[in-house]
This record gives structure tokens, sequence and C-alpha cells, in this order.
């Protein structure tokens, strides 16, 4: 069997030895005689997977005392409504940064299901740079009155990527969304109020969402809000109100296991920095024949979107990559071009063989 070197935005590639461990478990889990996916989420399997899981992705990042781990489902997308369900009350306003796709999904879904109840707004935009940059501090206007300020850390389709550090100084409570780069380095979690991540990027398999809050934050909501969508309830049941997804829990927690032995996040930073170079130095060092229009100090190291200065080149480039078995590269719909998408899981052998591709489709057409 020969797998391909699979640069997918999402879901995306799983570390080969996550997935022979899932291989050999998924007929018979430590000896229970049943796998993962057919069991209870209620007996004393599952409960030490979870617990395990939610262990380990606390010892990973540093998660303070008084902040919850919630696994939930519906995608980030769901958070994109269930945040402001549960941390607006009527009356109240919210700030949203828009520096990309997802944040803008996310200020829009906001405003949908708040209409006439709370106010939110944009705090701030690099729409008209085409979300090829963060925002500079003096372009975000922070009201000190809203419940809290969100923010997309890593905009998936445009490559942009904002390291906490230099995230605004405010008191405002920040929310983040994480998806496309948790667990790539390491964040202080005691800077955000929530900060939420679907998995199928950096984590597991589609179809768990993780939620870290602040303990201070739970309890606001409605009464009207859906009992699944309170954070209260859910972190009073331990993310178990309902069937949890198990199987994606369980899988995500061999990836912790794994992101561990590797040696923690910050060994985990050394080896996605070096992949990103690796990629942006043959991108800027292609004589204009490849081209990554996002401000440098902003590039994102997970997603690297990049365009063929000959467009009409562009069919022969995907064709090729594929046949070389670099597959996936096709970037989204709404910006064009090619996108490598190059989380945790992908190896520095497999940005090493699209770097040479890259390379040698240049000499051949340029
Ligand atoms: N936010 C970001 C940054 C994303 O990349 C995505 C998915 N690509 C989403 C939100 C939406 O996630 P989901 O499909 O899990 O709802």
């Amino acid at each position: 069997m020969s797998r391909i070197w699979n640069f997918s935005a999402g879901p995306a590639v799983l570390p080969a030895e996550v997935l022979e461990q899932v291989k050999d478990e998924l007929l018979d889990w430590h000896g229970a005689g049943c796998g993962v996916m057919e069991m209870s989420h209620r007996g004393k399997e599952f409960t030490a997977i979870i617990e395990a899981a939610e262990a380990d992705l606390r010892e990973l990042m540093g998660i303070p005392g008084n902040y919850k781990v919630l696994f939930l489902q519906g995608g980030a997308t769901q958070q994109f409504a269930q945040i402001p369900l549960n941390l607006l009350s009527i009356g109240a306003s919210a700030d949203y940064l828009v520096t990309g796709s997802w944040s803008k999904k996310a200020v829009k879904e906001a405003q949908r299901v708040m209409a006439g109840t709370a106010s939110v707004r944009v705090a701030g935009t690099t729409e008209a740079s085409g979300f090829t940059r963060f925002l500079d501090a003096a372009e975000i206007a922070i009201d000190p009155d809203a419940a809290y300020v969100h923010v997309c850390t890593n905009e998936t389709i445009h490559g942009v990527e904002v390291d906490c550090s230099r995230l605004p100084q405010t008191t405002v409570p920040i929310v983040a969304d994480m998806s496309s780069h948790i667990l790539s380095r390491p964040v202080d979690v005691s800077k955000y109020a929530l900060i939420y991540a679907g998995a199928q990027k950096n984590i597991g398999p589609s179809g768990v969402t993780i939620v870290i809050v602040r303990e201070d934050l739970l309890g606001r909501a409605p009464a009207t809000i859906p009992t699944v969508m309170d954070y209260a309830v859910m972190a009073e049941n331990g993310s178990m109100l309902n069937t949890p997804p198990t199987f994606a829990i369980y899988v995500s927690g061999l990836v912790f296991k794994w992101l561990k032995r590797l040696g923690g996040l910050a060994e985990v930073e050394k080896i996605n920095a070096h992949k990103a170079e690796l990629l942006y130095v043959c991108i800027d060092g292609s004589e204009g024949f490849y081209r990554n229009p996002v401000r440098v100090a902003d590039r994102s190291r997970m997603n690297v979107p990049f365009t063929l200065a000959n467009p009409e080149l562009d069919a022969a480039f995907l064709a090729e990559s594929k046949a070389a078995g670099l597959a996936s590269l096709k970037g989204h719909k709404s910006v064009g071009g090619m996108r490598a998408s190059i989380y945790n899981a992908m190896p520095t052998d497999g940005v090493r063989a699209l770097v040479e591709f890259m390379q040698d489709f240049r000499k051949r057409n340029a």
C-alpha cells in the first residue's frame, strides 16, 4: 500500500502511527472484546478514553484549572452560532475582527442568530486589502464594553495567521477560532476567554469540536437556548448530556499521545516552522513563477496558498503533482490557485517532495 502526500485543508492527513494503532484496536480495544465505535459512552472503557484525552490536551496546551474542556458536535460552524447564543445577553454587543473567509462567516452567523436581540459589530477588517494580512493595531477599534471580541487566529483559506502575542491588548474577553492551527505551536490559553476548533485539521477525524472555555463565562445563556448548545449544561455533564462523537474523541486522544511523544508543542512548533520555511523559500525564490500574496509576518505555517504567474499552467500543475503522489493541492474556489495545507501530521519529507516537484515543474515550464 502506498500513501499519498495529502495536502488537504481538512479533513486532513492523520499521523500514520495513529492510524496503525486504530487499525490494531478496531475490532478489540484493549481486550474489551469490541471496538471503540461499538461501546457505550457511559461504560468504564470509554470514560477512561475521554478522561485521558482531556488530561493529555490539558497537559499539551497548559490549560489552566479554571477552564472547561468540552467535546462537542456541529463543527466550528455551529460555534459561530453557539458562541453568541451563550455569551451575548439581550442588549449586549460583541466585536469581531474580520481577516478572512472564516471570520467573515463567523460574524455573519452571529448577526443572524442575534438579530433584534444583541448587536454584533465588525471592529476591524482587512477585506479591502483582499485578506492578505492581519490587522494592524491602529485598524482595530474594540468597544471596551463589548461582551467579547472574536478573532480567527489562522484563516485556512487565505493563509493568514496571527500569534497571540500580537493580538490587541484589551480587557475584553477574547474568543478565538483556532480550527486550523490549534496544537501547531504553544499558546497561552490564559489570554483567551474561549478557544474553539473543529478536529479535522490538526486534532483528529471530523465529528468532534473542541471548546476550551473559562468557567466564569458559563451560565450566561438565556433559558431558551437549546439544551445541547448550553456550554454550562455540557460542562456539568462532562460533554455527555447526550451521545458524544466517541470514535472521533478516541482518535483525537491518540493524536494527543502522539504529540506528547514528539516532545509537546514547543517541539512540534520547531518542526512546523521548518516545514513552512522550506515551502515559502521555494515560493519566494521562484522569481515570480510562484507567488504567495500574504504579508510575510502574517503568513500561515499551516495553510500556504500560492498562485502560478501563468494560470494556464494550473491544470498541468495539478495533474502532474497528483501523478507524483502529491494530492489535494487545488486552492479554495474563492481564491483560486493552489493551497498546500501542512498540518502537524504532514511529515517534513512530504513538504520536501512538494518543493522538489515545484522546482522541477518550474524548470520545465519557466
Ligand atoms: N473555521 C475555520 C478557521 C475553518 O478552517 C473551518 C473549516 N475549514 C471552519 C471554521 C468551519 O469548520 P466546520 O466545517 O468544522 O464547521
